[in-house]
């Protein structure tokens, strides 16, 4: 299972980092160690001081293919969840600033909470709320009418370089309000009204 994750896709979080408004998808990936235990605490590991959350819709693959085109994109995915890309954003700087791959910054042991998933037909993929609290607080409030690239966008361009599996996830990108955890935060993503996860900061 690869997890494939997609950066900058919400153009006011692109600005709030300072980075451009892309014209293709900006991809990444974590390994499949990345993703946290259910109902672990996340520990912020040792070499960053800046453990950022990004509140992210996922998509599970749930047919392989290549080369898939945007209009046969909704056959290949029949679930969706939420998840979080935790993000060492102090170690992703200094790799962004000299031009290197950011994996040490986003692919740690961790750094992918993915909830339970859903089946898609429940929801309007149009235009869905999703929103993060941490400790009861709303800190990101997003809704998928505002990703720059649709998930079948997604699923066409990425499928172009990588087969994609049953069993896959990808990371949709974070809208704004991405922000620094800090030791006995909780943080509970709601999909519409449902809790979807609860993850407690260590
Ligand atoms: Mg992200």
């Amino acid at each position: 299972m690869k997890i494939i994750c997609i950066g900058r896709n919400y153009a006011e979080h692109a600005k709030e980092l300072g980075n451009e408004i892309p014209e293709n998808p900006v991809i990444f990936m974590k390994p499949d160690t990345a993703v946290l235990k259910k109902g672990s605490d996340f520990y912020i590991p040792e070499f960053s001081n800046d453990i950022h959350y990004e509140l992210e819709v996922v998509l599970k693959i749930s047919k392989g293919g290549k080369y898939i085109s945007e209009g046969n994109a909704p056959k290949y995915y029949e679930e969706i969840g939420l998840g979080i890309d935790f993000t060492a954003r102090d170690l992703q700087s200094k790799l962004k600033e000299k031009g290197l791959p950011w994996e040490l910054a986003k692919g740690f042991d961790g750094s992918a909470v993915v909830s339970e998933f859903f089946n898609k037909n429940e929801f309007d993929l149009k235009n869905l709320n999703f929103t993060l609290e941490k400790n009861k607080e709303e800190v990101q409030i997003g809704n998928t009418s505002m990703m720059l690239f649709s998930p079948e966008k997604i699923i066409e361009f990425v499928s172009q370089y990588f087969t994609l599996r049953v069993g896959d996830l990808i990371f949709t990108g974070t809208p704004k309000g991405v922000g620094k955890v800090a030791e006995n935060d909780v943080l509970e993503g709601f999909l519409e009204k449902n809790k979807l996860f609860s993850v407690r900061i260590q």
